[in-house]
């Protein structure tokens, strides 16, 4: 069990929680299994919400994520041990949803009842089972997940089911039949990933992997597209003005981005998210690793770097 931490703030004390102790798959079972509302809150009545309108046919099928990804504070909230519903409890809210599922997933779609070999134990210093490399420890294949997209996509109330949450590319390398399966049955025709950026050393400052392997996972993915005859994008995210993010990181990237004839969506400002890694280094100037002094963007370099 992870601990408090205190920190002393304008004559305050600030008092941090860890994440909420793991609950059970039966837990997050009974959890779901409430007798939700599946409508806006009345105060609402007759307003648009156009967050309501992306996840109203959306479906959480597992919490916590692993990645360690050093701008997120997800893992702050609700922690790296991954907590998944069982097939049977995702099922049934699937069979009371009508037509197209949006999203059938969580923090990231392909961590759905992965594990850790050693039940993820406080002992473990590492930040990420994933990065910089996958721990050995760490038991995740895909085959629950895509069990599980079947059987809900087979349900007779059901036309498509979709994964519109994140996946760890590198984590679905080399995974045929996943990346096939996500290629021509569950990605309406664009699948997003996070990149986040081009340069390694920006990526090794965030905690994300080689743009080597965002070009692999790609490469396999177009391999399976066009074994299916169909026409499929991948839409990157990228983060710009990340701690230690030079002009010259920002022109690599749009010149990646040019040469793979990539065509941003969205591109996001690093925001100072509380209690992460990427914040402390945003404020301290310092690379949390080394401790050595790392440039940090100004908000005018950043709007510069729009242009
Ligand atoms: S031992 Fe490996 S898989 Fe388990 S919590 Fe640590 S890094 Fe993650």
């Amino acid at each position: 069990m992870e601990e408090a931490l205190y920190q002393e703030n304008g004559g305050r004390i600030i008092k941090h929680n860890p994440p909420a102790a793991a609950l059970s798959s039966e837990e997050m079972d009974a959890i779901y299994a409430l007798p939700f509302a599946r409508a806006p809150h009345p105060r609402y009545a007759g307003k648009r919400i156009p967050a309501w309108e992306q996840i109203h046919k959306s479906i959480t099928s597992h919490r916590a994520c692993y990645g360690g990804c050093n701008f997120c504070a997800i893992a702050t909230h609700q922690g790296r041990h991954i907590q998944s519903r069982s097939e049977a409890s995702i099922t049934l809210e699937a069979s009371k949803i009508d037509g197209v599922i949006s999203d059938l997933g969580g923090p990231t779609a392909n961590m759905y009842k992965s594990y850790c070999k050693l039940g993820f134990p406080a002992s473990c210093k590492r930040r990420s089972c994933i990065f910089p490399s996958i721990c050995p420890n760490l038991k995740s294949d895909h085959d629950a997940q895509l069990k599980l997209l079947d059987r809900v996509s087979r349900l007779p109330n059901v036309k498509h089911v979709f994964i519109a949450s994140g996946i760890r590319h590198d984590m679905a390398l080399g995974h045929k039949r996943y990346i096939s399966a996500i290629a021509t049955k569950y990605t309406g025709g664009r699948l997003k990933l996070a990149p986040e950026h081009s340069a390694d050393s920006v990526l090794k400052l965030m905690g994300k992997p080689s743009i080597k392997s965002f070009e692999a996972f790609s490469k396999e993915y177009f391999e399976e597209v066009r074994k299916a005859g169909i026409k499929r994008q991948i839409i990157p995210y990228i983060i710009i003005g990340h701690p230690g993010t030079t002009i010259a990181d920002a022109i690599a990237l749009k010149n990646w981005l040019r040469e793979n004839h990539i065509r941003v969506e969205q591109v996001q400002e690093f925001t100072p998210t509380p209690m992460t890694i990427s914040t402390c280094m945003y404020y301290t100037g310092r690379d949390f690793d080394s401790g050595l002094p790392i440039h940090i963007p100004s908000p005018s370099e950043i709007r510069n770097k729009k242009n």
